[in-house]
């Protein structure tokens, strides 16, 4: 057992005095709870969060995973759903997503270990591009599509124009498989894209983050991340 000061200067955020001062403002959780006196003493098996950004004491992982539909993107449910993490039982390290996919999403999804590495990706700044593939109700034509790559305004906040490739048309099923590419991670926000041009999503599915595909990977597997890849996306 070390104190929470200790090691939280050990990993590189702050001084020792600085991390005394986090503690004391209320800004350290331990576990989910706020560790505002100084005298914890923490293990390697705690979580440990500055601002709410995870703190990894351990050898930073990096994991590319194919998430299948009807899977949660966090470590726990309080409705016993499956999350990301069940498929990750041999992983000793305490892993979580980097950003989310919807429940009824598949796709490509990160998990780590390392803070940092979550935190600059899903920073806003962070442009990463994002590639996902739609199953749409509704004919696409270059028509109905233009607004997406123009910028369009959703629930009040103005996104990115966005790139498309029409994929397939079934006009007889009145179904479309179209790709969107999007560095932007709302909430949502691919869904609420099409949507709003008419074109409501049936299946959503993520291939594409930067330069990592999901390759071989079949739905519910993962592989690590190269120290190449990962410096890639940073
Ligand atoms: N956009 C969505 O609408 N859902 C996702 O899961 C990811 C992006």
């Amino acid at each position: 057992m070390e104190r929470l000061q200790k090691v939280i200067a050990h990993a590189g955020i702050a001084s020792r005095r600085k991390a005394e001062e986090y503690i004391l403002a209320g800004r350290v959780k331990v576990n989910g709870q706020v560790a505002n006196e100084l005298g914890v003493k923490v293990s390697a098996k705690d979580l440990i969060e500055v601002d709410d950004v995870p703190i990894y004491q351990e050898e930073p992982v990096h994991y590319l995973f194919y998430k299948p539909r009807g899977v949660i993107s966090a470590v726990s449910d309080d409705k016993g759903r499956k999350v990301v993490t069940d498929y990750f039982p041999h992983v000793a390290e305490r892993i979580y997503p980097v950003g989310r996919l919807d429940y009824d999403t598949s796709g490509l999804l990160l998990l780590t270990n390392n803070g940092n590495f979550a935190q600059r990706l899903t920073h806003p700044k962070h442009q990463v591009d994002k590639r996902y593939v739609a199953k749409l109700k509704g004919v696409a034509n270059q028509k109905n599509l233009y607004p997406l790559t123009k910028g369009m305004k959703i629930e009040g906040h103005k996104l990115a124009p966005a790139r498309y490739e029409i994929i397939s048309v079934d006009a007889k099923a009145e179904t479309s498989v179209v790709a969107l590419t999007i560095h932007e991670g709302r909430n949502h926000q691919v869904k609420n894209m099409f949507q709003a041009v008419g074109l409501p999503v049936q299946k959503l599915k993520r291939e594409g983050y930067g330069e990592l595909t999901l390759g071989n990977l079949r739905p519910g597997e993962y592989r690590k991340l190269s120290r190449h890849e990962v410096s890639q996306l940073l």
